[in-house]
């Protein structure tokens, strides 16, 4: 499998595409909300929390770099993905993981998340 997620990239629309640490200026004082320009959207996932919270680096030495406003086909609400970004045809999409698989009865909790990039938690699980 590529570690490449263009495919992935390319079955969202994407509104905005934030630099990493400049999307920490958007955020209020808790990091619960992501104000920008016509947009204001919580921040309650772990998948963001997790780069927001923890580290936004992969154990392969890969980090987030960008965070990305997008829409999923029939969506009307955006959401957040977090990326790894090289240039227009290198893009990785970086998770949320489980460090206990919630089939172990890790929990959902911060303290049970680490950052890894999707080709990393599919070798994982
Ligand atoms: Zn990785």
């Amino acid at each position: 499998m590529s570690r490449n997620n263009i495919k992935a990239w390319n079955t969202y629309k994407t509104l905005y595409v934030i630099p990493y640490d400049e999307f920490f200026t958007y955020l209020n004082e808790d990091r619960s909300l992501f104000v920008y320009k016509d947009l204001c959207l919580k921040v309650d996932k772990p998948r963001i929390k997790t780069h927001l919270f923890k580290s936004n680096k992969c154990v392969c030495g890969i980090s987030t770099t960008h965070f990305a406003i997008q829409l999923s086909k029939n969506q009307t609400t955006p959401h957040i993905n977090a990326w790894h970004i090289v240039d227009d045809k290198t893009k990785y999409l970086m998770t949320s993981d489980h460090i206990i698989s919630k089939r172990l009865n890790g929990s959902d909790d911060l303290s049970n998340r680490q950052v890894l990039c999707m080709t990393c938690n599919n070798k994982k699980n």
